[in-house]
C-alpha cells in the first residue's frame, strides 16, 4: 500500500530561517567579543586601548563584508540560469524546404553528453535543452548553470554566477572567526590571572559561548573552503564529488557522449563507466581548472564584489517561440547557430584528455553507436569554431 503525503510546500522566507540564525550568532558574538573581551578587559582592565579599537574596527569590518556578500550570493547576483536552448538541428524537416524553415536552428555541437542514442537531455519544466554541467533546481524553478549546490547556510543554490561569491563569503567568514577565537585565547591567561579585587576578574560565561561557536564555525568554513579548492583544482563542483562518491560502486552507472569526429566526418556515441566521467572537466593544469571557476583575473578572486566575470551577455538570445534576438555586431542572416553563441559565458569545454579517450574509443571501434546528424553538414562552415 502506497500513502500519498500531502506535499509540504515550503513558503518563500523559510530559505531565510538558517539564515536569520547565522546571522543572530553573528551581531551575539560581534557585541560579546567588542563589549566583554575588547572593551571591559582589554581597553578598560589591560589599558591596552589601541589594540582594543583595533580589533572592533577589524572584526565588525569584517562583519559588514560577510553581510554583503550573503546579500550578492543570494539575492542580487544568485546562482544564475540557463538560457533557453532549442533542440540541435539532429533531423531534417520534411514539411519545409531547407532555406524557408523559420525556426532557428543551433547545430549540434562537437561533442555533447546525451543518452545511448545520441539524443541531448531535455528539461521539461524549462522546455529547453539541458546543457553541460546545468541541473534544474527546484529551488530556483529553472536550470542552473554549473550546479554546484544548495546550501542551507546561505539559503539558495550556488552556480556559476554566485561560486566565487560564495567562497569569498566562506573565507572572509573564516577570517573574522579566526580572529575572534585566537583573541579569546590570547587573553584568557591574563583575564584568569588578574587579582580577585579588581572587577572583571572572572572569564564571562559569554565569552565561552563565543569562543565554542567561533572555534566550531571556524572548523566548518576552513574545511568547507579548502575542500572546495580541492574540488576546483580538479574542477569539479561540489554535486560532483558527492555523485562520485555514492556512484563509484554501482557497475551501471553510465554517461554517454556523443563526438563527431572530423576525421571520419561522421557522429559517434561512446559509453563511460564509472571512473573516468568525473574528469570530463579536467583541464589537467590546476591553475586552469581553478581559473574556470574564480576567473582569470587573480586580483578579483581577493575584492568581495561582483566583478562582470559571468556576465557578458552571449551574442544570441533565443526566447522559447524560436525567435531570435541578436546582439548588434551579429548577423542574423546565419540560422544556423552554434552553441557558444546561445550559451555564451555558460559554455562548458571538455579537457583535452576526454577528448583523447573518445577519439581512443572512436578508433578502436568501440563506440555503441554512429548518429547521421543533419546539422554536421553545416560543421565546416565554420571550421575556426571547430
Ligand atoms: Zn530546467
Amino acid at each position: 500500500m502506497t500513502m500519498n503525503w500531502p506535499k509540504f510546500k515550503k513558503p518563500k522566507w523559510f530559505k531565510f530561517i538558517v539564515p536569520s540564525i547565522v546571522l543572530g550568532l553573528q551581531v551575539y558574538g560581534t557585541w560579546g567579543f567588542s563589549h566583554k573581551l575588547c572593551y571591559n578587559m582589554i581597553y578598560k582592565t589591560f589599558h591596552r586601548e589601541s589594540i582594543a579599537i583595533g580589533l572592533i574596527t577589524i572584526v565588525s569590518t569584517l562583519d559588514l563584508v560577510v553581510i554583503a556578500l550573503w546579500v550578492q550570493v543570494v539575492l542580487i547576483i544568485g546562482p544564475g540560469k540557463q538560457p533557453f536552448v532549442p533542440p540541435f538541428q539532429l533531423f531534417t524537416n520534411d514539411t519545409e524546404s531547407d532555406d524557408d524553415d523559420n525556426e532557428t536552428a543551433v547545430l549540434p555541437p562537437i561533442t555533447y553528453q546525451c543518452d545511448p542514442h545520441g539524443y541531448p537531455f531535455w528539461c521539461s519544466e524549462c522546455q529547453s535543452l539541458k546543457l553541460e554541467r546545468t541541473h534544474h533546481s527546484s529551488a530556483m524553478g529553472h536550470c542552473v548553470p554549473r550546479f554546484d549546490h544548495y546550501c542551507v547556510w546561505v539559503g539558495t543554490v550556488i552556480g556559476k554566477d554566485n561560486y566565487l561569491l560564495f567562497l569569498q563569503f566562506v573565507a572572509y567568514y573564516a577570517i573574522n572567526l579566526s580572529i575572534i577565537w585566537v583573541s579569546i585565547v590570547s587573553y584568557i591567561h591574563m583575564i584568569i590571572r588578574k587579582r580577585p579585587n579588581q572587577p572583571h576578574h572572572h572569564f564571562n560565561t559569554n565569552l565561552i559561548i563565543i569562543l565554542v561557536f567561533a572555534i566550531l564555525g571556524w572548523l566548518f568554513t576552513v574545511g568547507l573552503f579548502f575542500a572546495n579548492i580541492y574540488y576546483i583544482s580538479k574542477n569539479r563542483t561540489s554535486l560532483e564529488m558527492l555523485l562520485q562518491k555514492h556512484k563509484k560502486n554501482s557497475p551501471l552507472k553510465k554517461k554517454f557522449i556523443c563526438h563527431y569526429s572530423k576525421i571520419n566526418k561522421s557522429r559517434y556515441v561512446v559509453e563511460f563507466t564509472n571512473d573516468g566521467f568525473f574528469d570530463f572537466w579536467n583541464k589537467s593544469k590546476i591553475y586552469t581548472n581553478i581559473k574556470e571557476f574564480l576567473g582569470s583575473n587573480i586580483l578579483f578572486w581577493f575584492i568581495p564584489l561582483p566583478m562582470n566575470r559571468y556576465k557578458s551577455s552571449p551574442p544570441f538570445f533565443i526566447n522559447n517561440n524560436y525567435e531570435i534576438n541578436t546582439d548588434e555586431k551579429f548577423s542574423t542572416q546565419n540560422k544556423h547557430l552554434h552553441l557558444e553563441n546561445v550559451l555564451g559565458p555558460y559554455l562548458e569545454t571538455y579537457g583535452d584528455e576526454t577528448i583523447r579517450r573518445i577519439n581512443e574509443k572512436i578508433n578502436n571501434m568501440e563506440y555503441i553507436t554512429t548518429l547521421d546528424a543533419y546539422g554536421d553538414k553545416y560543421m565546416n562552415e565554420n571550421d575556426n569554431t571547430l
